[in-house]
């Protein structure tokens, strides 16, 4: 068959109009970037050590004892969605029915997706944290509604929520609150306040919340709170995480959604018709990994802890005004103080000038101006690609 003919003027001819903002993400731009140049990549957030071995040959047996070959059940093998829910209780006392509450997704994005696609009707506003993760603009803009941004800004050496924003923030047409804590790209973690003040908002305005905890287990201060655990959330919450970070398994793309009954059932309605399941042997090595005793849990927190300090220290030393992280593995930082104005273009100059590759959070705003020249940089990566990282960034400010 001849392909259709395509309009001219556009190197994206067939894109439709609610994807014609969006163009190759930065992550995958940034790592291209870094292959291309052989640069240390601090962009993408992927851990250059897999996670524990016992996990990996978990998976393998799975493949290899026939467990999870096919098709695995919609929702997710059993021994996952149980392990989801014992996690669950363990760490913060909430219960889940692993049968009607807990759904296993292809990664949180597909979580994220598969959420906004079945809660959201056309035109509907969602209010998401900006800066923002970039497939929530995209997930929003598939479903047809409407993305609200309120904004954290810098206050204090941290990027802070502003309540009173978010509450007038709120319209008759809001439909759903996206929240993301510990929060990527900036670090921030809600307090017990925000989050209390967040669930009172909703509950007073009826709002629904998605909520992305996939760095729950990187908190550095104090302790990781979901907000589904608030009163009056448990009902209006769509709970998201992910194995990817916890584990350091991202390419094995497990995620879960844990709701109430009938929010996991409208979730359930797109989500299998958009991977309808995926990754079969990986769930039962999951399953196992979330099992894992407290210590690693603590060992792996600790351990990038000491990594955001080395890195957050080598940065500052370097010359950029850093943005101490609560939570997560990333670093933002300024660029004002090298004279620079623009975080694509450093990021896009970095690597010949230093062999770095960083993230322009430029890119995770809708007016790109708020975040002109703040660069994200993470430090999921061994002690001695971010010493050598530390050591080439000096050479910026001479
Ligand atoms: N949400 C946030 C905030 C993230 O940083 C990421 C990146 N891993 C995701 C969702 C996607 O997670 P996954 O790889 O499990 O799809
Ligand atoms: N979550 C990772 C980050 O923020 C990237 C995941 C992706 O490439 N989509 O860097």
């Amino acid at each position: 068959m001849a392909p259709m003919s395509a309009p001219a003027g556009s190197d994206r001819p067939f894109l439709n109009r609610r994807l014609a903002a969006f163009g190759t993400t930065i992550f995958a731009e940034m790592s291209a970037l870094a292959a291309r140049t052989g640069s240390i990549n601090l962009g993408q957030g992927f851990p250059d050590t897999d996670g524990p071995a016992q996990i990996a040959e978990a998976a393998s047996r799975a493949v290899l004892t026939g467990l999870g070959n096919q098709y695995p059940p919609g929702p997710g093998v059993p021994e996952l969605r149980t392990a989801i829910a014992t996690h669950q209780q363990r760490f913060y006392g909430l219960g889940y029915d692993p049968e009607t509450e807990v759904l296993v997704t292809a990664g949180a994005t597909e979580a994220i997706a598969a959420s906004l696609l079945a809660l959201l009707e056309p035109g509907d506003e969602v209010i998401a944290l900006e800066p923002f993760y970039d497939s929530y603009a995209a997930c929003i803009a598939m479903a047809g509604a409407t993305r609200v941004p309120v904004t954290l800004r810098p206050h204090g050496g941290a990027f802070v929520l502003d309540l009173d924003e978010l509450r007038a923030a709120v319209t008759p047409r809001t439909r759903l609150l996206l929240l993301n804590t510990p929060h990527n790209p900036t670090g921030t973690v809600l307090t017990s306040g925000e989050l209390a003040a967040i669930a009172e908002l909703a509950v007073e305005r009826d709002l629904l919340v998605v909520t992305d905890e996939v760095y729950e287990h990187l908190v550095f201060e104090g302790s990781h709170l979901p907000l589904a655990g608030f009163p009056g959330m448990r009902e209006r919450t769509v709970s998201i995480s992910s194995a990817g970070k916890t584990f350091s398994f991202t390419g094995w793309k497990v995620g879960w959604v844990m709701a109430d009954g009938p929010l996991v059932s409208a979730v359930r309605t797109a989500k299998q018709y958009l991977t309808y399941v995926s990754a079969g042997p990986f769930q039962y090595a999951v399953a196992e990994a979330l099992h894992l005793p407290d210590s690693y849990f603590d060992g792996f927190r600790a351990d990038l802890q000491r990594k955001r300090d080395l890195l957050g220290d080598g940065l500052r030393a370097a010359g950029f005004e850093v943005y101490q992280p609560e939570g997560t593995y990333f670093i933002t930082t300024d660029i004002t103080p090298f004279g620079e104005k623009d975080a694509h273009a450093f990021c896009r100059t970095l690597p010949e000038r230093c062999g770095v590759v960083a993230i322009p959070n430029s890119v995770f705003y809708d007016d790109p101006d708020t975040g002109r020249t703040q660069v994200r940089f993470t430090f999921c990566k061994k002690d001695g690609v971010l010493h050598e990282a530390v050591n080439r960034l000096r050479g910026l400010a001479s």
